[in-house]
C-alpha cells in the first residue's frame, strides 16, 4: 500500500513511534470542580462551559479510578486491539484537588499497561508542589508524564470576554514551569471563537511554536443549551463563521505552526444532546477529512510558513 505523505504530525503517528505500537487514552473522571466556577475565580466558568465540563463521554465520577480503567480498557481493546493505554484525567480542572487528594488518585491510575498520565488542568493552576510528585512519580514508576493546558485563544481580549479567568500571561508562566520538569505540554485550542479573527489564528500558530509547546489539541466551538454562551447564541448575539472558514483556518494555523509540534485533533467531537450548534451539523471526521484533502489539493503542509522565529529579519528575504 503507498505510504500516505505527511501533511501534519498526527498523534497516533506520533504515539506509534514513541511506545512501539497503538496507545489509546482512557478518559478519567474525578470529583472535582474549577476554580472558574465555585467563586475562587470566577462563578458559572467559561460562557461556552456546560454543567458536566468537557468530558460528556466519560464515566460517572463515584466510580473508583480502577472500575473507570478497567471498563475503558475491555471497549478500547476491544474495538482498536491497543494493548497500552494513556490514564487521561481530562473533565474539569484536575490540579484544583487537593494536592494530598491528587496523589492517591494518580497512584491509583498507576496500574498494568499504563504508559502515561495526562492531565488536564487550567494554566492558572499548576504549582511547583504538584509537579514534583509528578516528577517523582515519572521516575519510580517509569511512566510518561504530559499535561494539557485549556487556552483556548492568545487573544486575551477574547479570553476576557468568554470569561476565562486567566490571560496569556498565566499560560506562559504555566509553560515555563512544567518546562522545567521537562513534562511534554498539549494545549487546547478553540478556532472558531466568534471574536477571534484570522490574525489571532496564526498568532496561536506561532506562539504555541515560540514556547515550544509539543502538542495541540484543536477544537470547535460548540454551545450548550443553559450556558451564557447558549442564550448569546439564542438572542442571535453570536457571528459565527463557516464550516468552510473553519477549515481555512486550520490549515492557516498548521501552516504558521512549528513541524515538529504534534496535532493530536484537527476539531473535536461533541455531543448533539442539549447543543444548539455542532459542528456545523457534520460529523467531527467529515471536516476533519475535507481538511486533509483541502490541504492535499492545494499542497499545504504544517510549518510551510514557520519561519518567523530564529531572527526573521537576519534570515529572510523581504519576499518570503
Ligand atoms: S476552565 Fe474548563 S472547567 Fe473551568 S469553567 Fe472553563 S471550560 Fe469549564
Amino acid at each position: 500500500m503507498e505510504k500516505e505523505v505527511l501533511i501534519y504530525n498526527t498523534y497516533s503517528d506520533y504515539l506509534r513511534e514513541k511506545y512501539g505500537e497503538k496507545v489509546y487514552k482512557l478518559p478519567i473522571n474525578l470529583p472535582v470542580t474549577c476554580p472558574n466556577r465555585d467563586g475562587k475565580l470566577g462563578e458559572g466558568g467559561c460562557i461556552f462551559c456546560a454543567e458536566v465540563g468537557t468530558g460528556f463521554e466519560n464515566l460517572p465520577n463515584h466510580y473508583s479510578i480502577s472500575k473507570q480503567l478497567e471498563e475503558n480498557m475491555i471497549l478500547v481493546k476491544r474495538k482498536y486491539k491497543a494493548n497500552k493505554f494513556i490514564a487521561y484525567f481530562q473533565n474539569f480542572t484536575n490540579t484544583y484537588l487537593p494536592l494530598e487528594d491528587f496523589k492517591v488518585y494518580i497512584q491509583e491510575a498507576l496500574v498494568e499497561d499504563i504508559v502515561e498520565i495526562a492531565i488536564s488542568t487550567r494554566p492558572d493552576c499548576i504549582t511547583e508542589d504538584y509537579l514534583a510528585f509528578l516528577k517523582e512519580i515519572q521516575l519510580k514508576y517509569s511512566v510518561e508524564i504530559s499535561i494539557e493546558l485549556g487556552l483556548q485563544t492568545v487573544n486575551y481580549h477574547t479570553l476576557k470576554k468568554i470569561n476565562r479567568g486567566h490571560s496569556l500571561a498565566e499560560f506562559i508562566d504555566a509553560v515555563l514551569q512544567i518546562k522545567k520538569y521537562e513534562f511534554e505540554i498539549c494545549t487546547h485550542l478553540i478556532l472558531n471563537l466568534p471574536w477571534d479573527n484570522e490574525e489571532d489564528v496564526i498568532e496561536n500558530a506561532k506562539i504555541l511554536s515560540a514556547l515550544k509547546v509539543q502538542q495541540v489539541k484543536l477544537h470547535a466551538l460548540y454551545i450548550v443549551k443553559d450556558t451564557v454562551m447558549g442564550e448569546m447564541y439564542e438572542k442571535g448575539e453570536l457571528q459565527l463563521i463557516s464550516a468552510e472558514e473553519y477549515k481555512d483556518r486550520v490549515i492557516t494555523f498548521l501552516e504558521y505552526l512549528d513541524p515538529s509540534i504534534v496535532v493530536q485533533r484537527l476539531i473535536g467531537r461533541a455531543p448533539e444532546e442539549n447543543s444548539l450548534f455542532v459542528n456545523w451539523n457534520m460529523s467531527w471526521w467529515k471536516i476533519r477529512d475535507e481538511i486533509h484533502e483541502k490541504m492535499r489539493a492545494s499542497n499545504n503542509y504544517q510549518g510551510k510558513k514557520a519561519y518567523y522565529l530564529g531572527g526573521k529579519a537576519l534570515h529572510c528575504s523581504r519576499n518570503v
